[in-house]
């Protein structure tokens, strides 16, 4: 057989460094001693710093989603309104949960692609003036748009309602300054830019967001965060915590502390910056009207079957990248640059999309969109 290398570009999992995923092999060690302490000390602190706020990051034994149905859980009470930025897959997906919880769920919509405008929060937020909560993302994954929280932030800000926001793919790509921004609520999960196998979930709240916390009449147990402040307030989890994970997460939020949380939003810039270069430079066109660092999303163009471009890449040549999600499937391509990457996952992956675009018919110059990602490239990031 071929020997063929696997690369993952998908906007998670993805690439785990080598010293995070040795980690994860350590012996268990039982969680209620004081050398397990130690450690919930020591990752409590550093996702304080990747999180950039001085409120607790409580973390639970779930994928992201599990973080956005507690936020629900415990910021809103049944048929208490929440106004939910409805703009791709994930942000539909606050609907979804609150949907479950007996919330009125106002939606503020727009079309795949496109961005909720500060504007239109105003204006929603002026039509339901007892809005309890502003849910929405600081990145769109489905579409690879970044929202403007800092300032939807502001315009929640002049009122009481609460501003939660799901950073899943965002927090450690995207600049997010919660305590500042006015984010009452900030989540994210382990398999993004936190560089981790799936399975942990963070969630921070604000002292006004504590306030719904203790107030909520939504059915919780499991995610009730009144148990992990009270756990995590001890240096202790509520329940068995994901041990090898918090391992790795130790290990993870060194790296993130020698990077420093400005490196990292600049590297990620600087990934982005050279992957939108390469898709201009093969004739291709994005896909989002506000491009983030996570992903750039480009349209699949006419005569190429996007469904199959992705396969091929994965299938034949080895390189992982993102389908589009729900009526974007066959439309879009996603590109990831997320977590531990660096310049040359970029131009392997622009390689491999020249390659199947070729094997396709599609008119490409082989080695120009490379060429246009390493003229940013062949520079250490600002
Ligand atoms: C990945 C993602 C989710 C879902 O997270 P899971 O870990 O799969 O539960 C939610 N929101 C955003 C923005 C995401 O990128």
């Amino acid at each position: 057989m071929k020997i063929r290398k696997n690369y993952i570009l998908a906007p998670g999992p993805t690439p785990v460094p080598p010293e995070v995923a040795a980690a994860g092999a350590w012996p268990m060690i039982h969680h209620r001693t004081p050398q397990f302490c130690a450690i919930i000390k020591e990752v409590a602190q550093g996702l304080k710093v990747l999180f950039q706020t001085q409120h607790p990051v409580y973390f639970t034994a779930s994928s992201g989603t599990g973080v956005m149905e507690a936020a629900v859980a415990n910021l809103m009470s049944p048929g208490e309104t929440m106004i939910v930025l409805e703009c791709g897959k994930f942000s539909e997906r606050w609907s979804e949960i609150g949907k479950s919880f007996g919330c009125n769920i106002v939606p503020v919509k727009v079309e795949y692609g496109k961005v909720v405008s500060p504007a239109q929060v105003e204006e929603a937020l002026q039509q339901n003036p007892k809005t309890k909560a502003v849910f929405m993302q600081l990145s769109e994954t489905s579409t690879g748009c970044v929202l403007d929280v800092e300032a939807i932030g502001k315009v929640v800000a002049k009122t009481d309602a609460l501003l939660a926001v799901d950073g899943i793919s965002g927090v450690g790509a995207e600049p997010c300054y919660p305590d500042t921004w006015g984010i009452d609520c900030l989540l994210t999960g382990s398999q993004k830019g936190v560089m981790l196998p799936p399975g942990l979930g963070f969630i921070s709240v604000s002292p006004k967001g504590w306030k719904a916390v203790e107030q909520s009449k939504s059915p919780r147990y499991y995610f009730d965060l009144r148990a992990y402040k009270k756990a995590l307030d001890a240096s202790d989890s509520p329940y068995t915590p994901a041990i090898s994970l918090l391992y790795q997460l130790k290990e993870a939020l060194k790296i993130i502390q020698n990077e420093t949380m400005e490196g990292m939003w600049a590297r990620h810039a600087w990934l982005a910056k050279a992957t939108r270069a390469a898709v201009k430079a093969l004739n291709l066109e994005l896909f989002a009207e506000r491009p983030g660092n996570i992903l750039t999303s480009i349209k699949i163009p006419a005569g190429v079957d996007g469904e199959k471009l992705v396969k091929t890449m994965r299938d034949d040549l080895g390189v992982t990248i993102a389908g589009g999600q729900g009526s974007m499937k066959g439309k879009v391509m996603r590109i990831a640059h997320l977590g531990y990457m660096d310049r040359f996952d970029i131009t392997t992956a622009i390689s491999a999309l020249e390659i199947a675009l070729k094997r396709q018919g599609f008119p490409v110059k082989l080695g120009a969109g490379v060429s246009a990602a390493e003229e940013i490239l062949w520079e250490d990031p600002k």
